[in-house]
């Protein structure tokens, strides 16, 4: 995993590239994500600033023009889900894919190499340059199965 003064970094460059300004609350957005492991949502993420920096006010408009513009350089990563939107994780991680549990919203991270190297092979096949790919498993976690049979 990278390290948070990397990324700050990062979005300091980014910003200044882009002729924005560096804010606090705009750094409050990395930084939330960065410290919550795990894929949230944006309003998800407006809620941990306003009860980590109550003084920041940060509004949930520039959450989600943070969120876009951290995705857009890499910093974040999401996954889109389902009518609810996005969930967001910090970017740069070591690639993975997801199980995601239609009942519960939990999350789950998993790296397979043999779907890793499949998925080249199938993209050499059609002579196809493949720059990215998203995985997503959907279903119904075992907790979820669980509950339903008692
Ligand atoms: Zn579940
Ligand atoms: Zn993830």
């Amino acid at each position: 995993m990278v390290d948070y003064p990397f990324l700050l970094e990062e979005l300091k460059r980014i910003l200044k590239e882009k002729q924005l300004k560096f804010t606090a609350q705009r750094e409050l957005v990395l930084k939330a994500l960065y410290e919550h492991e795990g894929h949230h949502s944006p309003e998800e993420i407006h809620r941990l600033i306003q009860e980590s920096s109550p003084d920041a006010k940060v509004g949930i408009a520039t959450v989600y023009r943070t969120l876009s513009l951290l995705e857009e350089e890499g910093l974040a990563d999401s996954i889109s889900f389902g009518t609810e939107g996005k969930r967001y994780e910090i970017g740069l991680k070591k690639h993975h894919d997801h199980l995601i549990c239609i009942r519960c919203g939990k999350i789950i991270e998993f790296f397979d190499d043999t779907i890793e190297k499949r998925q080249e092979e199938v993209a050499k096949r059609f002579d196809f340059e493949m720059t990215d790919h998203t995985m997503k498993i959907i279903g119904i976690c075992k907790e979820c199965r669980d509950n339903e049979a008692k």
